[in-house]
Order: C-alpha cells, then structure tokens, then sequence
C-alpha cells in the first residue's frame, strides 16, 4: 500500500489537496484530504471524500447503452462499441457534410483532467468542422462582467477573507458549496465582523449568518441600484480609481432612482 498525493479534479476554485491510498495493484482504496494543505486543512466535500467508491461503483456505467423503452421508462440495453459509433456517426455524418457549424458542441468540464476535461473531443469536433464555442459559458459571462464593472477577473484573496470587518454573502450557499472560506468568515466573526446573507433561499449559509434577507427571486438588481444610490455619494477617491465606470454607475443609479 502506498500513499499519492493529488488534487481533487473537480472544476472548483479550492482544488482540495488529497491523500490517495493505493494497493498493490494500483487501485484506489481511500481517499482522504491533506491536513498539510495550508488552505484546505484536509477537508474534503462529500462529493468527493468518498471519491474510490464512485470510481468503482459497481452500477458505474462502463460501456454504451441505448434506450429499449420510451423516453423517461428508465429501459436500456448493452450495445456494442461499433453499433454506438455507427449509430452516432449516421446522425453526424449528413449534417456534417451540408453544413458542419450547424453542429455546436456543447459541454463544460465536470472533471477538470487533460484527457477527461478538454482534449479529445476538442480534436474530433474541430475534424469535423462543428462551430466554435467557448465552452466555459457561465463561467465566461462571469469573468466579462466583472471586466466590464471593475475592469478585471479577479475576487478576494480567501485567506484575506479573515480581516474583514463586514461580510456580504449575496446569493452563494458557502457552508456547501464553497466550504474552506467558511472557516476564514467564522474567523472574521470572531474579531467582531458582521455577516450578511442576501439569498431568496434559507441555506445554511443564511441560517448561520448575524442576518438574512431574503430579497424576492429577480430583485437582486433592484437592490444592488438601492444600495449604490447610498454608497455612491460617499466613495472616496481611492475607491474610485478602482471602479472603471463609476460615472457610468453614478448617472445609472441617479436615473433610476429618479423613475
Ligand atoms: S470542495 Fe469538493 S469538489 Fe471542491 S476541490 Fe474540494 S473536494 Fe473537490
């Protein structure tokens, strides 16, 4: 048996260091996070902390299925490779041959390997002739709004997070999705910081925040324009080097509370 250190693969910022124990024969037998890990302390989700037992599932799926019963009857039955290349291959290849970009591919990375998350099928697609698309589609909206607001892709540094005397969580489940930081905010909380929640949701992040609010689904705009209507006036000058369009914001937010 031997020990391998790794990486969570999934697609998600904390990139949880990991110990992988491995028999004789290669096989993972258990996964467990890294307490050496300055960040992730070794904790693991629950995604992920059972990682072996998903990799070898016995009801994993392992080779090409095709639907035996109407769509939703949950009826599937064990078809060769050949017949699930040729199945597909006689769909594509008509398509293909008129018009290739009307085939867009659409897909992000689960897991974030290079053979799992974007290698393969990025060569196969680009065969064929299939149109172009940036595949990180939420991701990609995300990183050019903040572009267009504070003129970069960039957050705060979670070991930062600690130092903060008031802390926002609007519309993020951090206790589940997003559960390192958790620890630097109940640290903030224990110099005095406040913690704010904004979700329509009660999560648990909410319920164990100093305060919820629990804004209508939709009015996240609404209540972001009330607050830069308050915040505005008050920026100093250092602050505003740092917005790119504060004017922009500035006559918006005027406008719109002028309605
Ligand atoms: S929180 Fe879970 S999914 Fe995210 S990196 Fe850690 S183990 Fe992976």
């Amino acid at each position: 048996m031997k020990t391998i250190r790794a990486v969570c693969p999934h697609d998600c910022p904390d990139t949880c260091a990991m110990l992988v124990e491995v028999d004789e024969n290669g096989r993972a037998v258990r996964v467990k996070g890294d307490p050496a890990n300055p960040y992730t302390h070794g904790g693991l989700c629950v995604k992920v902390a059972h990682y072996e037992r998903r990799t070898y599932h016995p009801d994993r799926l392992l080779y090409p299925m095709k639907r035996a019963g109407r769509k939703g009857e949950g009826k599937f039955e064990r078809i060769s490779w050949d017949e699930a290349l040729d199945t597909i291959a006689a769909k594509l290849k008509p398509i293909a041959s008129e018009n290739p970009q009307s085939i867009l591919p659409y897909s992000y990375a689960g897991t974030m390997g290079l053979l799992q998350g974007s290698s393969m099928d990025r060569r196969f697609f680009h065969r064929l002739g299939a149109s172009l698309l940036d595949r990180t589609i939420c991701s990609t909206a995300g990183m050019f709004g903040m572009r267009y607001t504070v003129g970069a892709s960039v957050g705060t540094h979670p070991e930062t997070v600690d130092q903060a005397n008031y802390i926002l969580i609007w519309g993020s489940n951090i206790i589940t999705s997003n559960i390192h930081l958790w620890r630097y905010i109940l640290k903030a909380r224990s110099r005095g910081a406040k913690i704010v929640t904004i979700d329509p949701l009660r999560t648990r992040t909410g319920e164990q925040s100093d305060e919820h609010i629990a804004i209508m689904p939709g009015t996240d705009g609404a209540l972001a324009l009330a607050m830069m209507h308050i915040i505005i006036p008050g920026l100093h000058r250092p602050v505003h080097r740092r917005i790119r369009s504060v004017e922009v914001a500035r006559s918006r937010v005027s406008a719109v509370s002028r309605q």
